[in-house]
This record gives structure tokens, sequence and C-alpha cells, in this order.
């Protein structure tokens, strides 16, 4: 069968240990996440990579079958099964605007009365998370959530770090305020601490970086997941969730991954970067320092030499 990838296997192959190679001696740049233990105690010096074509092909590096906290990747996926749920309702009660605020930010919240500018920052992030409740309890929601992560990635292991959930909601006091505050804008309609019970347990996920390639491989494919066969969302929502992880996947720093790696991404404070090369793969990448704006430094560079290397970059 001819690949659409216009880049053979072995090609393939090489590219992704040529990178590998190359950030070696990089490994442990950046600040790994502190704010609970759990993220604190990670080794900063990991590095792991995998790259899913839409051909089936794969090939990896590093620690790429190491799990790592998805934190705010999470995002991506239950983005998808909201859009899947309510269709472009969604977009009444979060906008798709970069914020150029920090991830927690409330001021701009209050300017725009409750609406967050986009469903990545955390207080969107939170309202996509409530629109997903209807009334269930918190658990179901997680549970909800994370079978459908399973099958996204085609693996039942994925779970729930329970020690780093408990973290982040005993340390969770700027989400709270978010929450709160988007309650008084009647912007979150289930109760703040159900909510972010959901909230909480999503971003405490453990995935690897193969399975993040296989579970964000659907979005490179049109929505259809490619080896099942499956078409998880439509082709326009499927367009749409790549285009606000080009614009907002990384916080106040979107712009510049636009410009050094130039693929719709979406980062999390665990380390991890999720990249979708439209029509070709998916990519996960792992390095748990982070640069000032809370995205991997290794894995940003790891994915820009990659797209160096491949012309994978959509400009
Ligand atoms: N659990 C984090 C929070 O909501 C996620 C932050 C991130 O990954 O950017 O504060």
């Amino acid at each position: 069968m001819a690949s659409k990838l216009d880049l053979a296997a072995p090609d393939l192959a090489r590219i992704v240990a040529e990178v590998a190679a190359e950030v070696q001696p990089h490994r442990g740049e950046g600040h790994v996440a502190d704010y609970i233990p759990a993220l604190a105690r990670v080794d900063g010096k990991r590095f792991g990579l995998a790259v899913i074509t839409v051909d089936g092909e794969t090939a990896e590096a590093g620690d790429a079958w190491m799990p790592f906290s998805i934190q705010s990747i999470s995002k991506v996926f239950t983005l998808t099964l909201a859009l899947q749920r309510l269709g472009d309702e969604l977009w009444k009660r979060v906008g798709r605007e970069p914020s150029g605020s920090r991830f927690n930010s409330i001021v701009q919240l209050e300017a725009e009365h409750g609406i967050p500018r986009n469903p990545f920052i955390n207080a969107g992030a939170i309202v996509v998370t409530d629109a997903l409740m209807e009334g269930r309890p918190p658990m179901e929601v997680v549970t909800d959530i994370r079978d459908n992560l399973r099958r996204f990635a085609d693996n039942a292991t994925i779970d729930v770090d329970k020690e780093v959930a408990s973290s982040e909601a005993a340390t969770g006091f700027r989400n709270y305020s978010l929450a709160n505050f988007m309650r008084g804008f009647d912007n979150l309609k289930s109760p703040v601490e159900d909510t972010l019970t959901a909230y909480f347990h999503q971003c405490s996920l453990r995935i690897t970086c193969r399975q993040l390639a296989r579970a964000g491989l659907f979005l490179a494919n049109g929505g259809k997941d490619p080896i099942s066969g499956e078409q998880i969302i439509s082709p326009e929502h499927a367009r749409r969730i790549c285009a606000v992880m080009m614009t907002c996947g990384h916080y106040d720093a979107s712009g510049e991954f636009a410009f050094q790696v130039g693929l719709p991404g979406k980062s999390g404070v665990g380390g991890g970067i999720l990249a979708v090369v439209p029509g070709k793969a998916a990519i996960g990448v792992w390095s748990p320092g982070l640069n000032e704006s809370g995205t991997s430094q290794v894995g940003a560079l790891a994915l820009e030499k990659l797209a160096a290397k491949t012309g994978w970059s959509v400009f």
C-alpha cells in the first residue's frame, strides 16, 4: 500500500532515533512541576517519544512506554466528548480565542462575564467537564472519561492516579475560585465540588507516549480512527479541535509553539505533549522539565526537530 506520508517507515524510524539522540544532551532542562509531591518526584531526565502514522506505522524512542500524568492534555479528549455530545451548542459556554494569559488567570474571566476564552485554559476546561456532567455523580463522569480515553488509545490499562487526584483537589484553590466565579455567572450547571472532582480526576489520568499518540490519531485522520475504522467525531469537529490546539494549546506560549513547531499540539504540566500532523500522524512526547509557560522544554525541542526533519509543519 502506498504511504500517505511521503516518508518510508525506515526513514521515520531513523528520524525518531536522530531526534532522541539530538535531545539527549538537553535532558533534565526546565523545571519539573512541584506544586504537588507526586509530580515533584518524577525524574526530570526522562524522555519519551512515540509517533504513529495514519498507515499504522509506529516509531518510538526513550521512555515511550513509561506512564506519566496527562494533566491538561486530557482537555483535548474531554473537548472531543463534549463536541460529540453537545455539538456547536458548546461554543455558547466557551470561546475559541487564544487567551494570551496564564493557564489559571481569573482577570479575563471577569471582564468576559464568566465565558472562558477557550477550552484549554483551566476555566474553559472546567466548563467543558461541566458540560459532560449531565446530572451524573462525579465518579461516574470520571469513569466515562477514562473509558473513552481507553477506547481512543485502544488500551484498557489507562487509569487515574488517586494520589495525584487528591493532591490536585487539596491544592486547587485557583480552580475552585474559577469554578465558583463561573457558577456566579451561571456558566457552571453542576455543583462546583462535583465538576471539580471530575476535572481533577481527568487531569490525574496516567498515560504513556505510545498510548497518547494512539489516542490522538483520530484527530490526524478527519475524526476517524484509521486503525479501528470508527468515526469518533465528525471531520468538522476534528478540524476545529486541531485549530484550537494550534492557537490555544500552550497557554500564553501558543504563538511560540506554532512558530517553532508548526503543528496543533496540547501540553500538560506532567511534561507530556500531544501533537497532530493532519492527514499523516500523531505524536506523543514526554519530558518532565517545563519551560516558563508550563510546556515541556525538551518535549517541545524534540517536536521542533521532528517537524523540521519530516517536513511535517502545516506551514
Ligand atoms: N491540573 C492542573 C490544573 O488544573 C493542570 C494544569 C496543566 O497541565 O496545565 O491546575
